[in-house]
Protein backbone atom coordinates (compact mmCIF):
# COMPACT_ATOMS: atom_id res chain seq x y z
CA UNK A 1 0.00 0.00 0.00
CA UNK A 2 1.18 3.28 -0.59
CA UNK A 3 2.84 5.57 1.95
CA UNK A 4 0.39 8.75 3.66
CA UNK A 5 2.05 11.56 2.15
CA UNK A 6 3.17 13.97 4.92
CA UNK A 7 2.44 17.42 3.33
CA UNK A 8 5.28 20.06 4.59
CA UNK A 9 3.56 23.22 3.09
CA UNK A 10 0.46 22.42 4.71
CA UNK A 11 1.94 22.14 8.00
CA UNK A 12 3.57 24.76 6.97
CA UNK A 13 0.17 26.98 6.65
CA UNK A 14 -0.48 25.80 10.31
CA UNK A 15 2.33 27.23 11.92
CA UNK A 16 1.92 30.74 9.83
CA UNK A 17 -1.98 30.51 10.93
CA UNK A 18 -0.78 30.28 14.70
CA UNK A 19 2.09 32.06 14.43
CA UNK A 20 -0.84 35.28 13.34
CA UNK A 21 -1.57 35.25 17.43
CA UNK A 22 1.66 35.83 18.45
CA UNK A 23 2.54 38.72 16.08
CA UNK A 24 -0.82 40.72 16.23
CA UNK A 25 -0.17 40.66 19.98
CA UNK A 26 3.05 41.75 19.95
CA UNK A 27 2.00 44.51 17.07
CA UNK A 28 -0.96 45.92 19.64
CA UNK A 29 2.12 46.72 22.20
CA UNK A 30 3.83 48.16 19.31
CA UNK A 31 6.68 45.56 18.59
CA UNK A 32 7.32 44.77 14.87
CA UNK A 33 9.75 41.15 15.30
CA UNK A 34 12.67 41.75 12.75
CA UNK A 35 15.27 39.53 10.81
CA UNK A 36 18.14 40.23 9.96
CA UNK A 37 20.01 38.36 6.81
CA UNK A 38 23.70 38.22 6.09
CA UNK A 39 24.14 37.22 2.79
CA UNK A 40 28.02 37.24 1.53
CA UNK A 41 28.64 37.41 -2.00
CA UNK A 42 27.22 36.35 -5.15
CA UNK A 43 26.48 32.49 -4.64
CA UNK A 44 23.09 31.97 -6.95
CA UNK A 45 21.91 29.08 -4.17
CA UNK A 46 22.22 31.18 -1.31
CA UNK A 47 20.02 34.41 -2.87
CA UNK A 48 17.35 32.25 -3.97
CA UNK A 49 17.06 30.89 0.29
CA UNK A 50 17.57 33.96 1.20
CA UNK A 51 15.01 35.45 -0.91
CA UNK A 52 12.75 32.94 0.03
CA UNK A 53 13.12 33.72 3.97
CA UNK A 54 13.13 37.89 2.75
CA UNK A 55 9.67 36.25 0.71
CA UNK A 56 8.04 34.62 4.41
CA UNK A 57 8.85 37.81 6.33
CA UNK A 58 6.96 39.89 4.06
CA UNK A 59 4.21 37.26 3.81
CA UNK A 60 3.77 37.30 7.70
CA UNK A 61 4.24 41.20 8.72
CA UNK A 62 7.75 40.84 9.61
CA UNK A 63 10.17 43.51 9.03
CA UNK A 64 13.57 42.38 7.42
CA UNK A 65 17.09 43.49 6.41
CA UNK A 66 18.90 42.18 3.76
CA UNK A 67 22.83 42.92 4.58
CA UNK A 68 24.80 41.87 1.46
CA UNK A 69 28.91 42.54 2.01
CA UNK A 70 30.77 41.24 -1.32
CA UNK A 71 32.28 38.06 -1.48
CA UNK A 72 35.93 39.81 -0.65
CA UNK A 73 34.76 40.62 2.89
CA UNK A 74 37.06 39.12 5.64
CA UNK A 75 36.21 37.60 9.25
CA UNK A 76 37.20 41.07 10.71
CA UNK A 77 34.60 42.62 8.02
CA UNK A 78 31.77 40.35 9.17
CA UNK A 79 32.34 40.55 12.79
CA UNK A 80 32.22 44.09 13.27
CA UNK A 81 28.53 43.37 11.05
CA UNK A 82 27.48 41.37 13.14
CA UNK A 83 28.39 43.20 16.46
CA UNK A 84 26.28 46.08 15.07
CA UNK A 85 23.33 43.94 14.71
CA UNK A 86 23.41 42.21 18.02
CA UNK A 87 23.23 46.11 19.10
CA UNK A 88 20.34 47.11 16.72
CA UNK A 89 17.45 46.71 19.35
CA UNK A 90 15.13 46.53 16.25
CA UNK A 91 16.77 43.61 15.12
CA UNK A 92 15.24 40.31 17.12
CA UNK A 93 16.72 37.66 14.78
CA UNK A 94 20.22 37.31 12.69
CA UNK A 95 20.55 35.10 9.97
CA UNK A 96 23.73 34.09 8.30
CA UNK A 97 23.29 32.37 5.23
CA UNK A 98 26.13 29.71 4.92
CA UNK A 99 28.22 28.96 3.42
CA UNK A 100 30.26 31.65 3.95
CA UNK A 101 33.72 32.53 1.68
CA UNK A 102 36.54 30.09 1.85
CA UNK A 103 38.78 32.96 3.62
CA UNK A 104 36.93 33.96 6.16
CA UNK A 105 35.84 31.44 9.89
CA UNK A 106 32.44 30.50 9.74
CA UNK A 107 32.77 29.08 12.99
CA UNK A 108 33.42 32.68 14.65
CA UNK A 109 30.70 34.53 12.39
CA UNK A 110 28.33 32.09 14.17
CA UNK A 111 29.19 32.48 17.55
CA UNK A 112 29.55 35.96 17.33
CA UNK A 113 25.70 35.97 16.88
CA UNK A 114 23.95 37.03 20.21
CA UNK A 115 22.34 33.85 21.50
CA UNK A 116 19.16 35.42 22.35
CA UNK A 117 19.17 36.36 18.15
CA UNK A 118 20.45 33.03 16.78
CA UNK A 119 17.34 31.84 15.09
CA UNK A 120 19.09 29.35 13.61
CA UNK A 121 20.29 27.98 16.37
CA UNK A 122 23.76 26.87 15.39
CA UNK A 123 25.26 28.94 19.01
CA UNK A 124 27.05 27.14 21.32
CA UNK A 125 24.83 28.22 24.19
CA UNK A 126 21.72 27.19 22.11
CA UNK A 127 23.35 24.23 21.36
CA UNK A 128 23.89 23.14 24.77
CA UNK A 129 20.52 24.14 26.27
CA UNK A 130 19.51 21.50 23.75
CA UNK A 131 21.64 19.38 25.38
CA UNK A 132 20.89 19.90 29.00
CA UNK A 133 16.91 19.93 27.77
CA UNK A 134 16.19 23.86 28.47
CA UNK A 135 14.62 26.04 26.71
CA UNK A 136 16.33 28.00 23.81
CA UNK A 137 16.52 28.69 20.23
CA UNK A 138 16.67 25.30 17.97
CA UNK A 139 18.19 24.62 14.62
CA UNK A 140 15.34 25.14 11.99
CA UNK A 141 14.71 21.56 10.59
CA UNK A 142 15.40 19.79 13.17
CA UNK A 143 12.78 21.45 14.97
CA UNK A 144 10.62 21.40 11.60
CA UNK A 145 10.85 17.68 11.68
CA UNK A 146 9.89 17.22 15.07
CA UNK A 147 6.60 19.14 13.91
CA UNK A 148 6.09 17.10 11.22
CA UNK A 149 6.44 14.48 13.38
CA UNK A 150 3.92 16.11 15.90
CA UNK A 151 1.42 16.88 13.69
CA UNK A 152 0.87 13.97 11.62
CA UNK A 153 0.19 12.56 14.81
CA UNK A 154 3.42 9.52 14.59
CA UNK A 155 4.36 8.28 18.06
CA UNK A 156 7.92 8.69 18.41
CA UNK A 157 7.48 8.29 22.50
CA UNK A 158 9.34 4.66 22.70
CA UNK A 159 10.08 4.13 18.61
CA UNK A 160 13.16 3.20 17.35
CA UNK A 161 14.11 6.18 14.92
CA UNK A 162 17.46 6.14 13.05
CA UNK A 163 19.25 9.83 12.13
CA UNK A 164 21.47 9.06 8.97
CA UNK A 165 24.29 12.04 9.06
CA UNK A 166 25.41 13.50 11.96
CA UNK A 167 26.36 17.61 10.74
CA UNK A 168 25.72 20.17 13.58
CA UNK A 169 23.05 21.72 11.49
CA UNK A 170 20.89 18.93 11.08
CA UNK A 171 21.96 15.29 12.10
CA UNK A 172 22.76 16.06 15.95
CA UNK A 173 20.68 18.58 16.78
CA UNK A 174 17.54 16.07 15.37
CA UNK A 175 18.73 13.52 17.43
CA UNK A 176 18.88 14.82 20.61
CA UNK A 177 15.21 16.71 19.75
CA UNK A 178 14.42 12.36 19.21
CA UNK A 179 16.01 11.77 22.48
CA UNK A 180 14.29 14.12 24.52
CA UNK A 181 10.78 13.25 22.77
CA UNK A 182 11.68 9.84 24.27
CA UNK A 183 12.56 7.70 21.03
CA UNK A 184 15.53 5.05 21.21
CA UNK A 185 18.07 6.83 18.57
CA UNK A 186 20.52 5.54 16.39
CA UNK A 187 22.97 8.30 14.72
CA UNK A 188 24.42 7.04 11.19
CA UNK A 189 27.22 8.70 9.38
CA UNK A 190 29.87 7.32 6.64
CA UNK A 191 31.67 5.40 8.42
CA UNK A 192 28.71 3.13 9.96
CA UNK A 193 29.08 -0.42 9.13
CA UNK A 194 25.67 -1.96 8.14
CA UNK A 195 23.46 1.01 6.74
CA UNK A 196 20.43 -0.93 5.30
CA UNK A 197 20.87 -3.49 8.40
CA UNK A 198 20.50 -0.41 10.99
CA UNK A 199 18.12 1.32 8.85
CA UNK A 200 15.82 -1.71 8.99
CA UNK A 201 15.30 -1.85 12.65
CA UNK A 202 13.99 1.83 12.89
CA UNK A 203 10.49 2.92 13.11
CA UNK A 204 11.36 6.38 12.14
CA UNK A 205 14.48 7.23 10.10
CA UNK A 206 15.34 10.60 9.51
CA UNK A 207 17.78 10.61 6.48
CA UNK A 208 20.15 13.61 6.56
CA UNK A 209 22.89 13.07 3.96
CA UNK A 210 22.84 14.88 0.53
CA UNK A 211 23.28 11.42 -1.47
CA UNK A 212 20.33 11.58 -4.12
CA UNK A 213 18.14 8.22 -3.92
CA UNK A 214 20.57 6.12 -1.37
CA UNK A 215 18.64 4.91 0.59
CA UNK A 216 16.22 2.17 -1.40
CA UNK A 217 12.87 0.86 -0.39
CA UNK A 218 14.22 -2.33 0.99
CA UNK A 219 16.19 -1.24 3.62
CA UNK A 220 12.80 -0.08 5.13
CA UNK A 221 10.60 -1.76 7.71
CA UNK A 222 7.02 -1.56 6.34
CA UNK A 223 5.33 0.80 7.76
CA UNK A 224 8.09 3.18 9.09
CA UNK A 225 7.98 6.55 8.63
CA UNK A 226 11.18 8.03 6.40
CA UNK A 227 11.58 11.92 6.94
CA UNK A 228 13.70 12.82 4.04
CA UNK A 229 15.72 15.94 4.53
CA UNK A 230 18.07 15.48 1.88
CA UNK A 231 17.96 18.19 -1.01
CA UNK A 232 20.42 17.80 -3.83
CA UNK A 233 19.93 19.51 -7.15
CA UNK A 234 20.63 16.77 -9.99
CA UNK A 235 21.86 17.30 -13.53
CA UNK A 236 22.53 13.84 -14.45
CA UNK A 237 19.68 12.47 -16.66
CA UNK A 238 20.76 8.55 -16.24
CA UNK A 239 20.79 9.09 -12.45
CA UNK A 240 17.16 10.75 -12.78
CA UNK A 241 16.10 8.26 -15.44
CA UNK A 242 17.18 5.31 -13.22
CA UNK A 243 15.37 6.87 -9.91
CA UNK A 244 12.11 7.79 -11.53
CA UNK A 245 11.52 4.83 -13.73
CA UNK A 246 8.32 4.23 -12.09
CA UNK A 247 7.35 7.54 -11.65
CA UNK A 248 6.68 9.01 -15.23
CA UNK A 249 5.34 12.52 -14.07
CA UNK A 250 8.83 13.16 -12.47
CA UNK A 251 10.41 12.12 -14.96
CA UNK A 252 8.40 14.39 -17.96
CA UNK A 253 8.77 17.70 -15.97
CA UNK A 254 12.79 16.75 -15.54
CA UNK A 255 13.14 16.02 -19.45
CA UNK A 256 11.57 19.24 -19.76
CA UNK A 257 13.87 21.38 -17.12
CA UNK A 258 17.18 19.57 -17.14
CA UNK A 259 17.03 19.65 -13.74
CA UNK A 260 15.74 17.98 -10.55
CA UNK A 261 15.87 18.27 -6.66
CA UNK A 262 15.92 14.94 -5.42
CA UNK A 263 15.91 13.47 -1.59
CA UNK A 264 18.08 11.04 -0.04
CA UNK A 265 15.30 7.93 -0.30
CA UNK A 266 14.91 6.56 -3.20
CA UNK A 267 11.00 7.53 -4.74
CA UNK A 268 10.24 3.58 -4.90
CA UNK A 269 10.27 3.47 -0.55
CA UNK A 270 6.84 5.25 -0.83
CA UNK A 271 5.41 1.83 -1.59
CA UNK A 272 6.77 0.53 1.07
CA UNK A 273 6.58 3.29 4.22
CA UNK A 274 3.31 4.14 6.04
CA UNK A 275 4.07 8.03 5.79
CA UNK A 276 6.69 9.11 3.80
CA UNK A 277 8.02 13.06 2.96
CA UNK A 278 7.92 14.31 -0.14
CA UNK A 279 10.99 16.02 -1.69
CA UNK A 280 10.34 18.86 -2.58
CA UNK A 281 7.53 20.21 -0.52
CA UNK A 282 8.25 17.91 2.95
CA UNK A 283 11.15 19.34 4.84
CA UNK A 284 12.00 22.64 2.96
CA UNK A 285 8.96 24.46 3.92
CA UNK A 286 9.27 23.80 7.42
CA UNK A 287 12.72 24.96 7.66
CA UNK A 288 11.75 28.35 6.97
CA UNK A 289 8.50 28.64 9.03
CA UNK A 290 10.86 27.10 12.32
CA UNK A 291 12.79 30.63 11.12
CA UNK A 292 10.01 32.75 11.09
CA UNK A 293 8.62 31.25 14.52
CA UNK A 294 12.49 31.31 15.74
CA UNK A 295 12.28 34.96 14.80
CA UNK A 296 8.88 35.70 16.41
CA UNK A 297 9.86 33.55 19.77
CA UNK A 298 13.44 35.71 19.92
CA UNK A 299 11.73 39.03 19.86
CA UNK A 300 8.99 37.63 22.88
CA UNK A 301 11.77 36.23 24.76
CA UNK A 302 13.87 39.50 24.60
CA UNK A 303 11.04 41.44 25.42
CA UNK A 304 9.19 39.09 27.97
CA UNK A 305 12.21 37.11 29.92
CA UNK A 306 9.45 35.47 32.18
CA UNK A 307 8.53 33.53 28.83
CA UNK A 308 11.95 32.22 29.34
CA UNK A 309 11.28 31.44 32.88
CA UNK A 310 8.05 29.48 31.93
CA UNK A 311 9.30 27.07 28.86
CA UNK A 312 11.65 26.33 31.54
CA UNK A 313 9.53 25.30 34.31
CA UNK A 314 7.44 23.12 31.50
CA UNK A 315 10.63 21.39 29.84
CA UNK A 316 11.37 20.93 33.40
CA UNK A 317 7.96 19.20 33.93
CA UNK A 318 7.76 16.68 30.68
CA UNK A 319 7.56 13.46 32.10
CA UNK A 320 10.68 11.61 30.63
CA UNK A 321 9.74 7.71 31.69
CA UNK A 322 9.65 5.55 28.58
CA UNK A 323 6.00 4.30 27.34
CA UNK A 324 5.65 0.26 28.61
CA UNK A 325 5.85 -3.12 26.51
P1 LIG B 1 26.60 17.57 5.70
O1 LIG B 1 27.13 18.56 6.67
O2 LIG B 1 27.33 17.35 4.42
O3 LIG B 1 26.48 16.16 6.47
C1 LIG B 1 26.16 15.00 5.79
C2 LIG B 1 26.18 13.84 6.76
O4 LIG B 1 25.81 12.67 6.04
C3 LIG B 1 27.52 13.59 7.40
O5 LIG B 1 27.36 13.35 8.76
C4 LIG B 1 28.05 12.38 6.66
O6 LIG B 1 28.84 11.51 7.46
C5 LIG B 1 26.76 11.66 6.31
N1 LIG B 1 26.94 10.84 5.12
C6 LIG B 1 27.43 11.23 3.92
N2 LIG B 1 27.49 10.16 3.08
C7 LIG B 1 27.05 9.10 3.78
C8 LIG B 1 26.89 7.73 3.47
N3 LIG B 1 27.20 7.23 2.25
N4 LIG B 1 26.42 6.91 4.42
C9 LIG B 1 26.10 7.38 5.64
N5 LIG B 1 26.23 8.67 6.00
C10 LIG B 1 26.70 9.53 5.07
O7 LIG B 1 25.11 17.89 5.28
P2 LIG B 1 23.91 18.65 6.09
O8 LIG B 1 24.17 20.10 6.11
O9 LIG B 1 23.65 17.94 7.36
O10 LIG B 1 22.71 18.38 5.07
C11 LIG B 1 22.32 17.06 4.73
C12 LIG B 1 21.32 17.13 3.59
O11 LIG B 1 20.16 17.81 4.04
C13 LIG B 1 21.80 17.87 2.34
O12 LIG B 1 21.23 17.27 1.20
C14 LIG B 1 21.20 19.26 2.53
O13 LIG B 1 21.01 19.92 1.31
C15 LIG B 1 19.89 18.89 3.16
N6 LIG B 1 19.27 19.97 3.96
C16 LIG B 1 17.97 20.24 3.70
C17 LIG B 1 17.33 21.20 4.43
C18 LIG B 1 15.89 21.47 4.14
O14 LIG B 1 15.37 22.47 4.59
N7 LIG B 1 15.20 20.58 3.43
C19 LIG B 1 18.00 21.91 5.42
C20 LIG B 1 19.33 21.58 5.70
C21 LIG B 1 19.96 20.59 4.96
P3 LIG B 1 30.29 11.93 8.04
O15 LIG B 1 30.00 12.84 9.19
O16 LIG B 1 30.90 10.65 8.45
O17 LIG B 1 31.00 12.64 6.93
Amino acid sequence: MAARILNGNKFRDQIYKEMEYHISALLAGGVRPGLATVLVGENPASKMYVASKIAACEQLGIKSWNHTPPATSSTKDLLTLIESLNQNNQIDGILVQLPLPIQVDSKRILESVSPAKDVDGFHPMNLGRLVTGQPGLVACTPSGVMEILRRSEIRVDGAHAVVVGRSDIVGKPMALLLLQANATVTICHSKTRDLPGTIRGADIIVAAMGRPGMISADWIKPGATVIDVGTTRVTDAALVEKLFENSPERLAKFREKRFTVIGDVHPDAAQVAGAITPVPGGVGPLTIAMLMSNTVKACEMRRDKSRYAREQAMAASVDPSPIKH
